[in-house]
């Protein structure tokens, strides 16, 4: 082995070893390679370009319910993150958070989300997988599969297109530049724990959050872009009962 090689073994094992995280509410450890700072910081700069180049609905009675239900989950979540509630009009039944408490909730997804607790439960849904840093996770993951020498691109900048482009398609951003990562499996089951847990802080009923699964796979193929970004399996509906079960 090269000398060159070995000492980017070990800086990547030095790295991994002071980067290990705890997710809230589930304790599971995991690994990620960007600070909090920058993972805010690309948050906020990929927020400010999605609400500019989207039509954000305002003053409407759908707009101010997802503000409404948006800030309830918020106040449960107990963090210090600048929430951010908006509804923008786009067909795609998708929804997402970005690192800092911005939540984006498209038109679409009001057809599946049929009443408030139904939309708490996308809400708390994409919340959780902010709340857990699931996006930062896969950025790591991809980072350690692209080797270090991203790690030298970054150091440089935050602003790198390809870092960029990394980062939004880690957090579901789908539609806007056109390739889909899927959360694994393992983060969705996460996320749909931790969205029980804050929906039931909240005082929402949790039936609603399997009814609202069900709607989502009765229209399977229309739900494909939240589908293809949230992978779905069989026993989605079966863990959320047993959750729920736990909790009553
Ligand atoms: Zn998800």
């Amino acid at each position: 082995m090269k000398i060159r090689q070995i000492l980017s073994i070990l800086f990547l094992a030095l790295l991994i070893a002071g980067c290990t995280h705890k997710t809230p509410y589930t304790n599971r450890s995991q690994m990620i390679l960007i600070s909090d700072e920058k993972e805010l910081a690309l948050g906020e700069q990929s927020y400010e370009k999605t609400l500019k180049e989207s039509k954000v609905i305002t003053n409407t009675k759908e707009s101010l319910k997802v503000k409404e239900i948006g800030k309830k989950i918020a106040k449960v979540a107990n963090t210090n993150y600048k929430w951010e509630f908006n509804l923008i009009e786009n067909k795609a039944k998708n929804a997402f958070c970005l690192p800092g408490g911005k939540v984006v909730v498209y038109t679409g997804i009001l057809e599946v989300a049929k009443n408030d607790d139904q939309l708490a439960t996308v809400i708390s849904h994409e919340i959780a997988h902010a709340l857990a840093r699931h996006g930062a996770e896969r950025i790591s993951t991809s980072m350690i599969s692209q080797g270090i020498q991203i790690l030298g691109n970054i150091a440089i900048s935050s602003q790198a297109p390809e870092y960029t482009k990394t980062f939004n398609i880690a957090y579901g951003l789908g539609s806007q530049y056109g390739v889909l990562m899927p959360y694994g499996r393992m983060q969705e089951s996460e996320a749909d724990e931790i969205g029980i847990y804050l929906m039931h802080k909240a005082g929402y009923d949790l039936n609603e959050a399997i009814k609202f699964w069900e709607n989502m796979s009765e229209g399977k193929k229309e739900n494909i872009e939240f589908l293809s970004t949230h992978p779905s399996s069989e026993n989605r509906i079966k863990s959320i009962k047993n959750i729920i079960k736990k909790l009553n």
